[in-house]
């Protein structure tokens, strides 16, 4: 077991050794902590433990957290992951840094629209369906090129189009789990090929961050090894 901030290093060591069997610098990899379903105060003894980056997926549970956790702003920066329904992209808009889970060009839109003037403009991923079922979330790869040269118009001190974001199917050995990792980093080579400047691939969880660093991963979203079973 041990603490949250034992297990945090245990991660963060497990990103380093990716990142040197990757020939990458580890300081090219963000470890998101995913907090959702564990209260305000494990996100409290991370951030003691000097973890900055959460990930929330229910918009919900993350405002009450988000909310009674103020006084840790501005060094605490809030993804959040989870699908977003356009009901709640104004709570969204005014309350996280990033959303990694647009998927459609009228999020994006109300998000710029909605995105309070006075805070820094927010820092949105496009999420993609790389493992190809119906009933996953997600732009299909053939949509994306489109979908991303939208977003990317939007006005800028609103939102910036930073990258690409995948949940693959879990597959049991790093050679099939690089797959789907390799399909994302391909598909923003290409929208970086066609002119944009994307920077961010979100990929890898508890279970497949060393297969998604070595595919190029730079932020990882990590809950399960960080706080424990949900
Ligand atoms: C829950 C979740 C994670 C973290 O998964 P773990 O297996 O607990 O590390 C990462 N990304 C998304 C989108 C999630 O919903």
């Amino acid at each position: 077991m041990g603490s949250i901030g034992s297990k945090r290093q245990e991660v963060k060591q497990r990103i380093a050794a990716a990142a040197v069997t990757a020939g990458r610098d580890a300081k090219s990899i963000t470890l998101l902590a995913v907090s959702k379903t564990f209260p305000a105060d494990a996100v409290r003894e991370a951030f003691a433990a000097g973890q900055r980056e959460f990930g929330e997926n229910y918009v919900q549970e993350a405002l009450a957290k988000i909310d009674a956790l103020a006084d840790l702003r501005p060094r605490i920066e809030w993804h959040l992951i989870g699908p977003l329904q356009s009901n709640k992209t104004r709570a969204v808009a005014a309350a996280f840094d990033w959303v990694h889970s647009v998927d459609r060009l009228k999020i994006a839109e109300r998000l710029a629209g909605q995105r309070p003037p006075e805070l820094p403009p927010l820092q949105l991923c496009l999420q993609v369906n790389v493992s190809g079922e119906a009933s996953k979330s997600g732009v299909a790869p053939a949509e994306l090129p489109a979908l991303a040269q939208a977003v990317a118009a939007l006005p800028r001190e609103r939102i910036v189009l930073r990258g690409l974001m995948a949940i693959p199917e879990p597959a049991a050995d790093v050679e099939a789990q690089r797959a789907p990792h390799r399909a994302l980093r391909e598909l923003l080579e290409a929208l970086n090929a066609g002119g944009l400047a994307l920077d961010t691939l979100s990929m890898g969880m508890s279970a497949d961050l060393e297969a998604a660093v070595a595919e190029g991963a730079t932020i990882v979203r990590v809950g399960t090894a960080i706080f424990g079973t949900r």
